[in-house]
């Protein structure tokens, strides 16, 4: 028999009960017993989700995150929230947000603590507080909150298998604050591990899962070594370690995967299938063999057929030392399917989101155990899904393909270099030194949002929420007059989201009413489905654009979002290679561009704020990545002519290691995060010389302090002696939309005087 088993279950609940719950307690409207019963029901409704599973995982859910209970679990707390006399989970918020609930946080006055640092969890878009480290890091055990939660789940019957972050890991995760050697650590560390496997084992619990998905990633020998000395050591535990890797293949960390003595391993047969023969070649005989066979990471149906062709002779082969899983933890897609109520049928029939992707898992079992005949209808009803998938006329546009085919590489070359183009352009904006500029949008105000959700609740019609925004639109240009900008934004009063305003107008694009995925904390996100190729109908923002340039003779920027990010922050279809949708997107917002420049826009900036997040995790593989995703946005901006301006955002300047890619995307301007680093970000500027202009950001907008007049000069100064003055730009790190008018205004005043200074002095100079 095969065993069925998951990795983690999606915590945020099928409408978001976690978030509801978590800001409520944090608003101090319930209390923390209310939240607790929260989370008690939403770990009881899981697991009864997942009742049909040989084995269930416990302790995958979380209040906030789950290497932070990982760090509470270890008893590796900052000093700083140490000796808290509360309660522990009120601590815990302490350490992930800076503060507890109001009513706990009396005691510790209204800043709070400094938050955690959060950074990616390898490369999905969740966000995971990073543990914290310095050389006389002493561990202790706390296995409160896991045994509970054990005791809990027996109590309802379920088969437990307990999840824990693995030692190495959590280790690899965590910074060094004093720039310790981390590893110095793991003797330590370990004997905590050892005492919490005993404490798990004294539960009658057998199987434990221990994540070290950083197999996944390029060790170097001390971290190999770590490993080995890791398990050695956690060897004699009772406990059989089910030693899981997800996110991609082994690749170099195979024998080493194999070679560590643990009970199984289980391997992303998504993006390692082809390293299954060579696992169950080296690993002993007595291992288990657990395959993640359903996609953890996306939301189409799996074509369960293909899998069983594949997987049914592997089976042969295992017998019982097969288990079947997800690639990875659910945590990455949304809860269920059947919650949404609007999609078109023909789409939500290709689609499975946690709960349908844990019943393919149980048909797979039944297919494998007993014969594809006892799954007959289930797997009759996937194919059909699969062909219409497949076949569907949405899906396949045969002129998308055909243009997406003759892209040669003039589409990517502006028609003279930069040193030609800058002097045109020039002439043509005439624009001071040091020109100021923001990023695009200005603060979305209640009165939009509350507009917004009048009109797609039908209660405003169209015109008026239209003239609505035209409202917001001259506003902005109003404001930015009074401030003296050179370079004007409409300020995107009438996007939602900078992904989603584009989603919407194209064809290829779906979108869900509740296909949320937790991104750190209470935070959600809800990506929009990339199904098909990619085309676009009409113009998108032209008029909106045309309209704002309308009200000013000040350069008005067309305001776009670039290829790269579009697809970084979707779900995208599985059936042909990202490039290829990246370059149909391209080709899409290409148009635009081109129509954008026939309205007589000089400017266009076009956003690429998730280029660097969608790195892949090996380094030996970002090569690949880079040139398409470069190539896609050379495509999309570069046809236009040397008199039109393309600039370029994204939102951090570490490019230390890509900053030839960066280079190469050939924009006129860039604009980038920096005011936070005190431009100490721009030190690869200093060695590696960045052609064109470049705008390094002077006012951190994720903070609610006016930069001073002072404050910013300095800034500029320092990113002077780095960057020659004549190519520099003065702007803020990012858009505006979650400042206030009333922050904005006093921070751009200062910002536009200090440009004006530092024109005077480095004409003096
Ligand atoms: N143009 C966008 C804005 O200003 C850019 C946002 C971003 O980079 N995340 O809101
Ligand atoms: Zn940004």
């Amino acid at each position: 028999m095969v065993k069925a088993h998951n990795l983690g279950f999606p915590r945020i609940g099928a409408n978001r009960e976690l978030k509801i719950a978590q800001e409520a307690y944090w608003k101090d409207l319930t209390s923390l017993d209310d939240l607790k019963t929260v989370g008690a029901d939403l770990r009881r409704q899981n697991w009864q989700k997942q009742s049909g599973l040989d084995l269930v995982p416990v302790g995958d859910f979380a209040f906030y995150d789950q290497m932070l209970d990982m760090s509470f679990t270890l008893g590796n707390l900052p000093d700083r929230v140490r000796n808290y006399a509360g309660d522990p989970l009120d601590n815990y918020f302490r350490v992930a947000r800076g503060r507890s609930a109001p009513s706990a946080s009396r005691s510790e006055g209204p800043e709070g603590v400094a938050a955690g640092e959060m950074t990616k969890w390898f490369d999905t878009n969740y966000h995971y507080i990073v543990p914290e480290f310095v050389a006389e890091t002493e561990f202790q055990l706390d296995p409160s909150r896991l045994i509970e939660q054990i005791r809990e789940a027996k109590a309802q019957g379920v088969s437990v298998k307990p999840v824990i972050v693995g030692p190495v890991t959590y280790l690899a995760l965590g910074k060094a604050k004093d720039d310790s050697d981390k590893l110095a650590l793991l003797p330590r560390l370990l004997t905590v591990y050892q005492e919490l496997l005993r404490e798990i084992s004294a539960t009658g619990v057998e199987w434990v899962q221990i994540d070290e998905a950083i197999l996944v990633t390029e060790l170097d020998s001390a971290w190999k070594k770590a490993f080995e000395f890791a398990y050695q050591s956690l060897h004699s535990s009772k406990a059989k370690l089910l030693l899981t890797t997800y996110f991609g293949q082994l690749l170099e960390n195979l024998p080493l995967t194999a070679s560590l003595p643990v009970a199984g391993v289980h391997l992303d047969a998504i993006n390692a299938r082809d390293e299954v023969e060579a696992l169950v070649a080296t690993l002993p005989s007595d291992r288990i063999v657990s395959l993640g066979v359903i996609n953890g990471r996306n939301v189409w149906k799996t074509n369960l057929e293909e899998l069983l062709n594949w997987l049914e002779p592997v089976a042969k082969r295992l017998g019982d030392r097969l288990w079947i899983a997800p690639s990875c933890s659910l945590l990455h897609v949304p809860v269920d399917v059947d919650s949404e109520k609007k999609l078109d049928a023909e789409i939500k029939s290709w689609l499975a989101f946690a709960k349908q992707k844990l019943e393919e898992l149980r048909v797979v079992k039944v297919a494998l155990d007993s014969g594809r005949d006892a799954v007959r209808a289930e797997l009759d009803a996937n194919r059909d899904a699969i062909t219409s998938r497949r076949q569907s006329a949405r899906v396949n546009n045969p002129n998308v393909k055909a243009a997406v085919a003759k892209i040669d590489s003039r589409h990517g070359e502006r028609k003279s270099p930069f040193s030609q183009r800058t002097k045109t352009q020039a002439e043509i904006l005439k624009l001071p030194k040091f020109p100021t500029t923001t990023i695009g949008s200005f603060p979305q105000t209640a009165e939009i949002r509350r507009a917004r959700s009048q009109f797609k609740a039908g209660k405003l019609d169209e015109s008026a929420y239209f003239s609505a925004m035209k409202n917001e639109i001259a506003r902005c240009v109003r404001e930015q007059e009074q401030l003296g900008l050179d370079v004007f934004v409409h300020g995107e009063a009438e996007r939602n989201d900078m992904v989603e305003h584009f989603g919407e107008q194209l064809d290829g694009y779906a979108f869900t009413e509740n296909g949320w995925v937790q991104s750190y904390g209470s935070r959600c996100v809800k990506p929009p489905l990339l199904f098909g190729d990619i085309s676009r109908p009409k113009p998108m923002t032209v008029e909106w654009i045309k309209y704002a340039q309308s009200l000013t003779s000040k350069p008005m920027k067309g305001m776009l979002t670039g290829p790269v990010t579009i697809l970084n922050w979707s779900f995208v279809r599985d059936d042909q290679p990202r490039s290829i949708s990246c370059k149909q997107i391209a080709l899409a917002i290409r148009e635009e561009v081109l129509d954008l420049e026939k309205s007589g826009v000089q400017v266009i900036q076009i956003d690429e704020a998730a280029l660097r997040e969608g790195l892949p995790l090996r380094r030996s593989q970002w090569q690949e990545y880079l040139t398409w995703a470069i190539d896609s946005f050379r495509i999309c901006a570069n046809g236009v002519a040397d008199e039109t301006q393309i600039h370029t955002h994204m939102c951090y300047s570490e490019f230390n290691d890509i900053i030839e890619a960066i280079a190469h995307m050939d924009a006129d301007v860039i604009t980038i995060e920096t005011s936070r680093s005190d431009m100490e970000l721009l030190e690869v500027f200093e060695t590696f010389s960045y052609p064109n202009q470049i705008g390094p950001g002077v006012y951190d907008i994720h903070s609610p302090n006016i930069p001073s007049e002072n404050h910013i000069i300095a800034l500029m100064q320092k990113a002077a002696d780095r960057i020659p003055a004549e190519r520099l730009w003065v702007n803020p790190d990012c858009g505006l939309k979650t400042r206030q008018w009333a922050e904005v205004i006093p921070a751009l005043t200062n910002m536009v005087a200090a440009a004006k200074k530092l024109r005077v002095t480095s004409d003096s100079a």
